[in-house]
């Protein structure tokens, strides 16, 4: 708390996670003694970096570059890189944190970290976004490698930004695909990596419903953000038999009764990079407002949050309780506030945090590695099983949680410590670390 005055998303994910932990430290007094907790929100490294870069119009600009190597107690760093003007040390460490126990949450031995800058990619020609990534890229190589820290997309960075990102990469230090993912599929990328965020959450989704004796079929789903995990969990939630009503960006959002198309926003999205409101004019059910998403008054079943942190408050959670919603399962990461998960958990919304929810995207990040590894790409449906399969043991794993200490349906909490458990074990058997 003193350490960090101003750092408020990353003091917000770091005692949303505490909070939960105190049963397992009353079962292990050695992590006190250890002083883990304290070890563990301190990040083992984080770098800062000048990024300049020329705009069209010939000016010189300068951005601020991140990368922070939190925790490698199971493995090397991994994490995202986020272009967005809201980045700054505090988002990124939050997301590192984040980052931690997800990664340990898969199953796989990825440690985690994060990067990024506040460089805007709205608005910028592909040559901009090109010499911006080359000079991120020029610093970045330092500090990256195989078996160190492999950096993916997030916000703002999807496969256009990783092959100026690589293409860097290569020019600075050679040949080794393995050291990004993200990658497209002619240069070392993974099948289903593209749709893995997206589809995890569904994934994840349905276990939930599952283990509930409900399911995905005839639900009505309010999802936020039109981005690289919400244009996938709109394709999943529709192949499994639920109607999307809403898709949403910074400025408002879609409402279309009928169902979003899928394919229609992954046009405006990928191909276009327009905004969500032509939407509307291309499809004659749908309508365009503006403002938050969370803020539309209409009955629904399950909420997936898909754009960014602290969008949903505690009036936005009153309503989603008014309008019937049963389950919130998270597609961004900390989409929520502390009131509004406070809500969730006294109001019977059960509850989908996204350390768990949205791991399915780092896990195919791994399953990338993996095949850059043995000079192998694997088919989809081989990569997309192993994803659900992850989900699955992810959600599951939680609950094995809540039956150990007894904290009901808290898949919160459970997320927390089923990841926690693994790391806290590394990093004792790693001694002084
Ligand atoms: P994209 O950049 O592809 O899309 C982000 C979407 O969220 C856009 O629709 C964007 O709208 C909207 N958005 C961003 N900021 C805000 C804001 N302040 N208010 C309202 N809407 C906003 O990002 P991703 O889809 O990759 O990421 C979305 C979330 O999922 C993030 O929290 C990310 O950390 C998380 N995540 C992503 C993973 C991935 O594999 N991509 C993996 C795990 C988590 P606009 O265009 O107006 O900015």
């Amino acid at each position: 708390e003193q350490r960090d005055p101003y750092q408020a998303e990353f003091k917000e994910a770091v005692f949303e996670v505490l909070d939960t932990l105190v049963p397992v430290l009353e079962k292990h007094p050695e992590y006190v003694q250890q002083n883990l907790l304290g070890r563990l929100v301190e990040p083992e490294r984080v770098v800062q970096f000048r990024v300049p870069w020329q705009d069209d119009a010939g000016n010189w600009q300068v951005n601020r570059g991140f990368r922070v190597q939190f925790n490698s107690a199971i493995g090397p760093y991994k994490g995202g890189l986020r272009l967005h003007p809201s980045v700054n040390l505090s988002v990124i460490k939050f997301l590192g944190f984040e980052q931690i126990l997800k990664n340990s949450l898969t199953g796989l031995p990825i440690g985690g970290g994060k990067g990024g800058s506040d460089f805007d990619p709205k608005g910028k020609s592909d040559a901009e976004v090109m010499r911006f990534c080359q000079s991120f890229m020029t610093e970045l190589q330092r500090h990256i490698g195989l078996d160190l820290d492999v950096p993916a997309g997030d916000i703002g960075v999807g496969g256009r930004e990783i092959g100026y990102l690589y293409g860097q990469y290569k020019r600075l230090r050679g040949s080794q695909n393995g050291i990004l993912t993200g990658k497209g599929l002619t240069y070392g990328g993974s099948q289903a990596r593209t749709e893995a965020t997206g589809y995890g959450v569904l994934y994840y989704t349905n276990a939930l419903l599952e283990a509930q004796k409900d399911t995905l079929a005839g639900k009505r789903i309010k999802v936020s953000g039109s981005g690289n995990v919400a244009i996938y969990a709109v394709q999943k939630a529709t192949q499994l038999g639920a109607k999307v009503i809403t898709v949403s960006d910074s400025n408002g959002y879609i409402y279309d009764e009928t169902g979003i198309d899928f394919e229609i926003v992954k046009q405006i999205k990928e191909v276009k990079r327009d905004r969500i409101k032509t939407y509307a004019d291309q499809v004659a059910t749908a309508t365009y407002h503006e403002g938050s998403v969370w803020a539309f008054d209409t009955a629904y079943d399950i909420a997936l949050p898909c754009a960014t942190q602290n969008e949903i408050d505690l009036a936005a959670a009153e309503l989603m309780q008014k309008n019937g919603v049963k389950y919130v399962a998270e597609g961004a990461n900390m989409p929520s506030e502390p009131a509004a998960i406070e809500f969730y958990h006294q109001n019977g919304i059960l509850f989908g945090p996204g350390k768990a929810v949205n791991a399915g995207g780092v896990a195919v990040s791994a399953l990338e590695m993996s095949q850059n590894g043995e000079r192998l790409s694997w088919s989809f449906e081989e990569v997309d099983q192993r994803l659900k399969q992850i989900m699955e043991n992810i959600f599951h794993n939680s609950e094995a949680a809540c039956q150990t200490y007894d904290l009901g349906k808290n898949y919160q909490a459970g997320a927390n410590i089923a990841g926690f458990e693994k790391v806290a074990e590394a990093m004792t058997a790693q001694g002084l670390v």
